[in-house]
């Protein structure tokens, strides 16, 4: 993951050998003096941070030797303070929270957001390996037919700064799938993260959101029932009561379908689509594009209902799953 990240900086740690490396980092990355020995920059992290830098040092940009060779000696000590790899791994441990993982790093949440699958930034997972950008800023993987004009413009940060810290020299020539440091993008590219469904490797986020109002029961859950398969949860509410698009999406149906009332079917992208049913009126349209937490529509008792409620699924790749293990705690 962490490979190609290379940088002048991290092209020179390289040079003095894995142990030297090991002492740059451990006495650069952290800011609190008195590290335990088991703390994160355990060797097995060390190590794979120097892999990365010495990836880098061979995979990286061919701009960079012509400037690294004489004045090298003259600007060593200077360059002591900048050789810490730019790309570290943390491993969480018991008990560590994001803001402390950050502070330890000298950088902020949103860096730690932006450059990791986090699928609730309250309960980190032990064990967990998180991506350490220790500069403020955003990891952009290259798309194909993205130009870095495009990803300048998308984080509004300016194709000079973002050459300058990767070490292109050419800008018109940046690859598919190589990874670029967009430095301080870390807000916007947090901000896309904290909407996103899906994760980088396809898995389905605990990322949307509670479909009506707070506190409402749920009278029926996913699953068998009565030997049928109920694909939703059924959400106890009064006739009329505010229904809230899930996630951001763009609407897809607005109308009565079968056993299902009244319904409005949002497509989020990725392949993700929410359901909303037995409504009683709804109040967007198809091809709206909708916002997360905005109102769509309001409840009711239309088609195979049994009594007000909202009947509420989630579908993943056609599939439907349980929205209680996806919707945020
Ligand atoms: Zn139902």
């Amino acid at each position: 993951m962490a490979t190609q990240m290379g940088s002048d900086t991290a092209n020179r740690s390289g040079v003095g050998g894995p142990d030297d490396d090991l002492v740059v980092i451990s006495a650069t990355a952290y800011e609190e003096p008195a590290l335990p020995a088991d703390a994160p920059s355990a060797s097995s992290d060390d190590a794979a941070a120097v892999a990365a830098a010495e990836t880098a040092a061979g995979g990286a940009t061919a701009a960079a030797p012509a400037d690294a060779g004489g004045q090298e000696a003259v600007e060593d000590a200077a360059e002591k303070e900048e050789q810490r790899p730019l790309i570290l791994k943390h491993v969480v441990q018991r008990g560590e929270t994001l803001w402390e993982i950050a502070l330890k790093y000298g950088i902020d949440v949103d860096t730690i957001v932006a450059n990791n699958d986090i699928p609730d930034i309250d309960r980190l997972q032990i064990g967990q390996e998180l991506t350490i950008l220790t500069i403020r800023g955003a990891i952009h993987t290259v798309r194909r037919g993205e130009s870095l004009w495009d990803i300048s413009r998308t984080y509004n940060v300016s194709i000079d700064e973002i050459a300058a810290v990767n070490g292109i020299a050419d800008p018109s020539r940046i690859q598919v799938n190589q990874q670029l440091i967009i430095p301080g993008a870390q807000a916007a590219a947090a901000a896309l993260r904290r909407e996103a469904l899906v994760s980088s490797s396809g898995q389905l986020l605990r990322n949307f959101e509670w479909p009506t109002i707070s506190g409402a029961r749920i009278s029926s859950n996913f699953g068998q029932r009565w030997g049928r398969m109920h694909y939703g949860i059924d959400i106890a509410i009064p006739i009329g009561t505010q229904v809230y698009a899930a996630a951001a999406g763009t609407v897809t149906y607005a109308g009565p379908m079968g056993t299902y009332g009244i319904l409005v079917i949002i497509d989020h992208g990725n392949g993700v689509e929410t359901r909303y049913a037995h409504l009683s009126r709804p109040v967007v349209s198809v091809g709206q594009r909708v916002k997360r937490g905005q109102l769509i529509a309001y409840s009711g008792n239309t088609g195979n209902s049994t009594g007000p409620h909202l009947h509420f699924e989630i579908r993943y790749r056609g599939t439907a799953v349980n929205p209680l293990q996806y919707l945020k705690r």
